[in-house]
């Protein structure tokens, strides 16, 4: 089906519904503070994805059949919708995460819808962020080598079940991970000028999650 997303591109997107937890769906108000910590921690890792690129070659694909695609519409238990802005990838609870590219741990946090995730800046102005995992293994700061394993897969935050949720933000807004997985990246670094992939700027252009409650599942 085709719909229009923000930003007035036309977008693909799929539809579906996802039954969480209450308190995920429809956090009460301590939980929506925590919740703008998060948004306010996350954007300030964007202004660390400094520098020129780090990488030197493609960007590796986690492992794992895509269970959710970049741009889907959910509905929550409420009947509130939200966007997807990035791709999950079906993996075993426990399961290593390896690092898709060479880069700067930029955070290192347990969210409230997120649950615990790792920002790893390749230079750029590029941020690739892994969602739910039972376990970090880096801190911020890390430098950390592509295939690195930078944590462990879990369910942490608001899903349905154990999987890797892969997000990337560039100047702007959320980007398709999978425009930045197949671009062709010749030994000098060098990124081709053609992404391939629609921008969906995020609300306030800071952070994963389109509103204050609806981050990527
Ligand atoms: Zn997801």
């Amino acid at each position: 089906m085709t719909q229009r997303a923000p930003g007035s591109l036309t977008c693909r997107c799929g539809r579906r519904s996802v039954t969480v937890e209450e308190d995920y769906a429809d956090p009460p108000t301590a939980d929506r503070v925590t919740i703008d910590a998060d948004n306010t921690a996350i954007g300030a890792s964007y202004a660390k994805a400094t520098g020129a690129p780090r990488f030197a070659h493609g960007f590796h694909r986690p492992p794992g059949t895509v269970t959710s695609t970049f741009g889907e519409w959910r509905t929550f238990n409420d009947g509130h919708r939200a966007q997807h802005l990035g791709l999950d990838f079906a993996a075993r609870e426990g399961s290593p995460v390896a690092a898709i590219d060479d880069g700067i741990v930029t955070l290192v946090r347990d969210t409230f819808l997120a649950g615990t995730i790792v920002v790893i800046a390749p230079g750029g102005g590029i941020s690739s962020l892994y969602f739910h995992f039972s376990k970090a293994f880096v801190a911020e700061g890390d430098k950390v080598a592509q295939g690195g394993k930078i944590g462990l897969v879990g369910h942490t935050g608001r899903t349905t079940g154990p999987h890797l949720h892969l997000s990337f933000h560039v100047p702007g807004g959320m980007v398709d991970p999978a425009s930045f997985i197949k671009l062709p990246i010749d030994a000098r670094g060098k990124l081709a000028a053609q992404t391939g992939g629609q921008v969906l700027p995020s609300a306030s252009s800071s952070s994963a999650m389109n509103t204050a409650t609806d981050p990527p599942g």
